[in-house]
């Protein structure tokens, strides 16, 4: 029974911090981490969803909550220091937190502003959250570095180019992490979702009808009659996160979708 208790929780022992842990991929990845045995510092900017989410879970000495805005490096390093004293270590670091900006795909219409925006959250949040992780990983000569990246840094969908180079961004910064810090034992790799009905999505696309938005991605996407949910990604992320996958970096992998 206990054998097959310590299966089952693939990330039992494990200390892990999620960006943009209180809602969509982030929040179900948190859920899914939890379950698996992990110690989870939740890292947002939405504090009372990120504060119940972690209430909602168990207690603080197992999962709780930290006001990060990755944009600042102060915040990131913060957080990473927030774990690591809270928890005693550092080995999970998933860089998730990101925003759509403006949906705006028209070059001549879009602004400076919205394009610093995104990079900002999603390239610079990103590249704070490896180098702080990297820190407190490098002494420990392990670690897996995780990023939410993007099916649109593969596949052109007419997104702005604020979003969609933001993403190219990521899987750039994933491949030349892993270079660099596999030589300490670190693995980095990115998941790539196809789209997925989360808030950044219903913000997006200005669509609130959920089921009838995943009907029409279903019947765009590769796999006839799946509907892409959170809890997918966030099975990635656990594959990734988990000892399975201890000779993959470099990976950008991509969730199923879109028939090009
Ligand atoms: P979401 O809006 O539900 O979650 C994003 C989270 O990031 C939110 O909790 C938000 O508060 C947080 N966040 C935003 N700015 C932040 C900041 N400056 N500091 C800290 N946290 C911040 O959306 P989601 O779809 O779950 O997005 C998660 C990731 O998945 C993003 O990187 C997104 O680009 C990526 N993604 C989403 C889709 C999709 O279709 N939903 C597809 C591919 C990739």
């Amino acid at each position: 029974m206990a054998s097959l208790r310590s299966v089952a929780k693939r990330l039992e022992g494990k200390v892990a911090l999620i960006t943009g842990g209180a809602s969509g991929i982030g929040e179900s990845t948190t859920r899914m981490f939890v379950e698996h045995g992990a110690k989870v510092l939740v890292a947002d900017i939405q504090d009372e969803l990120g504060q119940s989410l972690c209430k909602q879970l168990g207690s603080p000495e197992s999962v709780s909550y930290t006001h990060c805005d990755v944009t600042s490096e102060s915040y990131i390093q913060n957080a990473v220091d927030t774990a690591v004293s809270r928890y005693g270590k550092l080995d999970i670091m998933f860089n998730n937190a990101g925003i759509a900006g403006e949906a705006e795909p028209m070059l001549i219409a879009s602004s400076l502003h919205d394009f610093k925006r995104v990079f900002d959250v999603n390239v610079l949040g990103g590249f704070l959250g490896a180098k702080h992780a990297a820190r407190v990983m490098i002494p420990a000569k392990k670690g897996c570095i995780l990023f939410t990246a993007s099916i649109v840094s593969k596949i052109s969908m007419g997104l702005s180019h604020a979003y969609t180079t933001s993403k190219h961004a990521v899987v750039g910064l994933t491949e030349n992490l892993a270079v660099e810090l596999g030589e300490y034992g670190i693995r980095v790799n990115c998941i790539s979702p196809y789209a997925i009905v989360t808030p950044l999505f219903q913000k997006t696309s200005g669509v609130s009808k959920k089921e009838k938005v995943e009907e029409i991605l279903s019947a765009a996407g590769v796999l006839e009659g799946a509907i892409l949910e959170p809890s997918d990604i966030a099975q990635a992320a656990l594959f990734l996160a988990s000892d399975d996958a201890k000779y993959i970096s470099k990976w950008r992998q991509l969730t199923c979708g879109w028939r090009l």
